[in-house]
């Protein structure tokens, strides 16, 4: 190593400490006071990560959730616009006077049927079959306000000028929103935004990535007739739906290798002896460009049409979800990396380390610490032919303005999304941490974005040329519909009551794992408290 280089790395280290990028940008001395605004809030998030974990509200049913988090915001100077776009656990808080409009966003909701203990490596649902944070979306929000009051405190004080609009994730795993805000002008005179997810690393990226998606449920009726007695009378609207699933699995094998294709039949009649009249099966169509998503949501229409000429049916389309393929903003990545690096990684204490290894020995999963590094920025996909994976519907909003995802060290590597696993350090001091981390490189990130026109400039300049070179959005929401927001809603009726008594009583106890008597880290052996188990619906995960 030469001197010179020597230097630069001492120099490299120190900035670590000391977050600044570039003298251009917000300066350093900003930063200093939002990091330690949220540093002062520390107790505010554990709080308000515990008290939406402990919610654990499903896609269209983020009512409570709501009504806790906006409160927040209303108390702290934000405006609050409730039920936009048609949806009622929708809302916006905005703040600020002219300047750049920064949106802030993350998800809200949870998925059906993976209620589990926090703090617990063994799968131990808190009400069995009852909604759960199996992907950790209860830290999104959480994060966003606490970056959000450092930016106003830092903004107010400097007498800078901007606006923040903070909006929710709604329905995510059921990629049931994002479309429908942008189709209602939401985001219309915003100018970036920062959109924040859980994992378990701390990192951001630039160009295309998740892919395309969309969720329609076909619904066939035919005619229900005694099925011994005269069943050449009936019409089985369950055939239309195995015909349409068989013809789908042989139409696979011609399909190209990036898309993915997923099915379950959410109505198969009511019982044997009857032919069914009524029978439904929702399918996830996704690829990673809009016309190849396209292509295959023309094929099912045309699956299921086929299926409904064979049977003597007739079939109704209704669009559940849509997500279009992501794509991250370079300019806003660049600068929201040189953040991340500047805030670095939460300090893990030896607590949070075992609990992470109980979780991954417990359910076999690799032994890996939790990470002591961020990421290095992620460009473009390097495989030619991208072969699957899931979805965001954040990407309808990077097609709209120059967005970016930052993701936030809050969950243990190698969990399962979508799982029980991925809920057990979510209400933890891994997952309030993650949530510190992220806030400060929201924060930071946004203090440069309104703090120096120029960057705002590179990041609608890379929006209009290069992303609109790549593709251009192609939204597959049609005129007539409308969001799901049925969707959750018998479930709901169900499982909150039962999910009421084990709400996090933040008054009463200092942290969500001390009001269900669970020690940190807490080992497999170790007896859970009894909570009352009633009976399961066998509801399983859905979306996302
Ligand atoms: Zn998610």
């Amino acid at each position: 190593m030469t001197a010179t280089r020597k230097i630069l790395a001492l120099l490299l280290s120190a900035s670590i400490l000391t977050p600044l990028p570039s003298a251009a940008l917000a300066p350093q001395d900003y930063k200093q006071e939002a990091i330690a605004n949220i540093e002062s809030h520390t107790k505010m998030i554990q709080v308000m990560v515990d008290t939406v974990f402990s919610y654990g509200e499903p896609g269209f049913q983020e009512f409570r959730t709501g009504a806790y988090v906006t409160d927040i915001l209303a108390k702290n100077g934000f405006k609050i616009t409730k039920g936009v776009a048609g949806i009622p656990t929708a809302w916006t808080a905005t703040w600020g006077e002219g300047g750049p409009l920064i949106a802030l966003g993350s998800d809200e909701d949870d998925l059906r049927g993976v209620s589990q203990i926090p703090g617990d490596p063994k799968i131990e649902p808190m009400v069995p079959g009852a909604p759960g944070h199996g992907e950790g979306h209860n830290s999104g929000m959480p994060l966003q306000i606490a970056a959000a009051l450092a930016i106003k405190a830092v903004m107010e004080k400097h007498h800078i000028k901007g606006r923040l609009m903070l909006w929710p994730g709604i329905a995510e795993e059921l990629l049931g929103t994002k479309a429908f805000y942008v189709r209602d002008g939401l985001f219309k005179n915003v100018d970036a935004c920062i959109f924040t997810h859980v994992a378990n690393d701390f990192s951001t990226a630039y160009g295309p990535s998740s892919n395309g998606m969309v969720s329609v449920e076909y619904t066939f009726h035919g005619k229900t007739a005694h099925a011994a007695g005269d069943p050449w009378d009936g019409r089985s609207a369950l055939d239309a739906v195995e015909i349409m699933d068989v013809a789908m699995n042989f139409r696979r094998e011609h399909l190209p290798l990036s898309q993915r294709t997923h099915y379950v039949i959410s109505n198969g009649g009511g019982q044997p002896n009857i032919v069914p009249g009524v029978a439904s099966v929702w399918y996830y169509f996704r690829d990673y460009t809009f016309d190849r998503v396209k292509e295959l949501y023309d094929i099912g229409n045309k699956t299921a049409d086929a299926a409904a000429m064979a049977t003597d049916t007739t079939v109704e389309h209704k669009l559940l979800g849509t997500a279009a393929p992501n794509y991250g903003n370079k300019p806003m990545a660049l600068l929201a990396q040189a953040n991340i690096e500047a805030v670095g990684m939460p300090k893990w204490t030896a607590d949070d380390q075992a609990f992470a290894k109980l979780v991954q020995e417990t359910q076999h999963f690799k032994v890996e610490a939790l990470k002591d590094k961020v990421t290095p920025l992620r460009g473009p996909r390097e495989d030619s032919v991208p072969t699957g994976g899931g979805s965001d519907d954040i990407g309808d909003i990077m097609w709209t303005i120059p967005t970016i995802t930052i993701r936030y060290p809050s969950n243990v590597p190698n969990t399962i999304a979508h799982n029980v696993t991925a809920a057990m350090a979510m209400a933890t001091p891994i997952a309030h941490k993650g949530a510190v981390a992220g806030a400060k490189a929201v924060a930071l990130t946004v203090l440069d974005l309104m703090m120096t026109p120029d960057e705002l400039t590179k990041a609608k300049d890379f929006f209009n040329s290069e992303q609109q070179k790549y593709d251009h959005y192609k939204p597959f929401l049609s005129a007539t519909d409308v969001p799901a927001i049925h969707v959750n809603d018998d479930y709901m009726r169900t499982y909150r009551p039962l999910m009421e008594p084990y709400y996090y009583d933040s008054k009463k106890y200092d942290s969500y794992l001390d009001q269900l008597g669970i020690k940190y880290p807490n080992p497999p052996t170790a007896p859970i408290r009894k909570i009352t188990p009633p009976k399961s619906s066998g509801d399983t995960a859905s979306g996302g």
